[in-house]
């Protein structure tokens, strides 16, 4: 399993396949078991419907290493057109942003100042910026980018993070993000990362997840616990019982098309359940990162192709 992993990681950056897989219609049906469509609209009804389910959701406009200036503000617009649709349809949602794609391998200024402006439109309707974390070479510059923000008064609360609890040094991050009351989204980790910076192995990886999200939960703000391995959850649920921690004091994040049933269920037992919406054309590296994953989704979507 770990070869497929990284078999499917090192695809994900295969420039001819993605060229081909994103312009093909066997691509486009392919991918609609994990993205939610092409186009805005598509993200705003799959939205609408998963607010009536009673789950919040967090949007992304798929994109990543954007290589001009022209292109990071293309991609910051379609988010500010977001903000201004969630505010319109008074939608429970979010957006969620990397910042590669807001140029911050060309220049982390303008990275910078790209975030700021989305933070503030946010803060101003009351919504909220997660910036996604991306591989471990851009982990130091996105903690500052997000703590200089979130640093400034009016906007407090609408900025927050993601941390991987594959890395060593997540721990001592998830401590100073709660010193300085930033919102933190806890996941395992989606990027090939070497052996210096992460934990090879799974047990560990997990280990790691409990111990991070134990901290969180302890913690005064509200974060997010995105994972769908079901004995993480079962971990975070026991540990705030036993602490007295109200179900509404945090939030399961899980991605568009997995794990919809235990999405349900824990909306059933009264748990927070933010669902991660991807859409856009530029999907071929998210898609790839979720066969990584879990290999066994190739069986499934071959089982499924004939049926659509
Ligand atoms: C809301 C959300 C936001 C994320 N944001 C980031 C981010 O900013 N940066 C980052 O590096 N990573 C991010 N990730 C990805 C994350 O790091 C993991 O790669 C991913 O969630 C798989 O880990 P897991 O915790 O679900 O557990 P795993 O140990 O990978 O899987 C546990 C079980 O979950 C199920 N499962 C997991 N993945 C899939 C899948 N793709 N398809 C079907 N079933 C699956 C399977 O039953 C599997 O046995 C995010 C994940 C979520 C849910």
């Amino acid at each position: 399993m770990p070869l497929l992993r990284s078999a499917f990681i090192a695809l994900s950056h295969n420039r001819p396949l993605r060229h081909f897989s994103e312009n093909s219609s066997i691509g486009l049906r392919v991918s609609s078991r994990f993205v939610a469509g092409m186009e805005i609209d598509d993200a705003l009804r799959i939205a609408e419907s998963v607010n009536k389910q009673g789950m919040s959701v967090s949007l992304d406009s798929l994109g990543e290493s954007v290589t001009s200036e022209l292109e990071a503000y293309k991609s910051a617009e379609v988010y500010h057109r977001l903000l201004d649709a969630i505010a319109e349809r008074k939608l429970n949602a979010n957006i969620s942003v990397k910042l590669t794609q807001m140029g911050l391998e060309l220049s982390p200024q303008l990275a910078e100042g790209i975030a700021d402006d989305l933070a503030q439109r946010a803060a101003a309707s009351g919504s909220f910026v997660r910036i996604d974390m991306e591989d471990s070479s851009l982990t130091q510059v996105t903690l500052d980018i997000v703590r200089r923000l979130h640093a400034r008064p009016e906007l407090r609360g609408a900025i927050g993070i993601v941390i991987q609890s594959y890395l060593y040094r997540s721990q001592s991050d998830i401590e100073q993000l709660i010193a300085d009351g930033i919102r933190v989204r806890l996941c395992k980790g989606a990027y090939k990362e070497p052996p210096e910076v992460a934990f090879p192995r799974k047990a560990d990886v997990d280990a790691n997840y409990i111990r991070l999200s134990c901290m969180l939960l302890d913690s005064p703000i509200f974060h997010g616990l995105a994972t769908h391995d079901e004995s993480m959850i079962f971990e975070a649920k026991s540990f705030a019982k036993q602490h007295g921690i109200d179900p509404s004091r945090f939030e399961f994040q899980m991605l568009y098309g997995v794990r919809r049933d235990l999405q349900r269920r824990l909306v059933q037992e009264g748990y927070n359940v933010r669902v991660y919406v991807p859409f856009g054309r530029e999907w071929y590296p998210y898609f790839m990162r979720r066969l990584a994953e879990r290999p066994a989704n190739v069986i499934f979507l071959a089982k499924n192709f004939f049926r659509f």
